[in-house]
């Protein structure tokens, strides 16, 4: 692993809204300790059907008020353009200049779909009400989308997604580093140049990555996974081995050209921090 920052490619951390004051406070202490990274910004997740609105908008506006980017999520299913522009006007109130947009998934027992289908309806009415404003972000998934009808209708709805005007993209997170480059390739010839940013899942708990990747589409490759599992309930274990191939995966990314790297941090700065340390990523003294 590297000893000193080798690499000019911009990070940022991405966090999902707390629900209590204490979980407020714990998350403005995460978002300091990783602030000595220099993030280009901290996003905020934004829950289905706009079940986590208050809540995004709470911990956007204290990253913004602590001085920090923040870059909020903003799914479109359920929503309807009215909801939505008043949205972007609170947002632009509040100084964001970056959105993460989404079409999101319905929670289970709700059937109204609302004015948006998918997530390039999104970004074309982002860009129709606020025009340039906004740094776009949108998702992509180097190992297909779950609900894909096949790989390249998937590839293709992705460029439809990024040419309505969005800026860039941020991955699911993936631990076959050939599915990112063989993507990025595909969206190259398919006539994209946008920067498509890996989204990496730090390994700290394997239940719950099981559960994430069953439902996400992120493939555990067997050898991985069967490693994992043979941990047990040794914490400890489970975290070094994480450690180690996440860090490699991050290095080998960067290495190869990656535009940077987008962390899920589940709010927590630890596993994050060592990785950073292991790639050489400079902190601020
Ligand atoms: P889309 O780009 O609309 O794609 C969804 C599916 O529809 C794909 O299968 C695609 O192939 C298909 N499709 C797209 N356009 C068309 C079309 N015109 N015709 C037919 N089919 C089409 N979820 C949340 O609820 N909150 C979050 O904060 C959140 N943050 C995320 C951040 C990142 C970086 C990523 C990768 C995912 C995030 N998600 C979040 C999950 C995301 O909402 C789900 O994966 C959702 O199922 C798809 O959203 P999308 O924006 O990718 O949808």
């Amino acid at each position: 692993m590297k000893s000193q920052q080798q690499y000019p490619q911009p990070i940022s951390f991405e966090f999902f809204p707390t629900k209590t004051e204490e979980g407020a406070r714990k998350l403005a202490q995460v978002r300091d300790e990783l602030s000595v990274l220099n993030p280009l910004y901290y996003s905020v997740t934004y829950g289905a059907g706009g079940s986590t609105q208050e809540g995004t908008i709470k911990t956007v506006m204290s990253i913004q008020e602590a001085g920090y980017s923040a870059a909020p999520h903003l799914s479109c299913i359920g929503a309807t353009r009215d909801s939505l522009a008043d949205l972007l006007n609170t947002f632009i109130n509040m100084g964001i200049k970056r959105i993460v947009a989404l079409r999101g998934d319905l929670p289970s027992g709700h059937r109204d779909i609302g004015e948006f289908r998918y997530a390039n309806e999104l970004v074309e009415f982002i860009r129709a009400e606020t025009g340039d404003h906004f740094h776009i972000e949108v998702a992509a998934y180097p190992e297909v989308h779950p609900q894909a009808k096949n790989a390249q209708t998937d590839l293709q709805h992705f460029v439809t997604k990024m040419n309505a005007g969005a800026n860039s993209a941020i991955t699911q997170y993936f631990f076959n580093m050939d599915a990112y480059l063989y993507f990025v390739d595909s969206c190259e010839k398919a006539g994209l140049d946008k920067p498509i940013v890996p989204g990496i899942m730090p390994i700290t708990n394997y239940t719950r990555l099981a559960g994430f990747s069953d439902m996400c589409g992120a493939e555990i490759p067997r050898w991985l996974s069967r490693r994992l599992e043979s941990y047990g309930d040794d914490i400890e274990s489970i975290k070094s081995l994480g450690l180690d191939v996440v860090s490699r995966l991050c290095e080998q990314l960067l290495a190869a050209g990656a535009p940077g790297l987008h962390f899920y941090t589940l709010n927590q700065s630890q596993t994050t921090l060592q990785i950073c340390e292991n790639l050489g990523l400079k902190k601020r003294p």
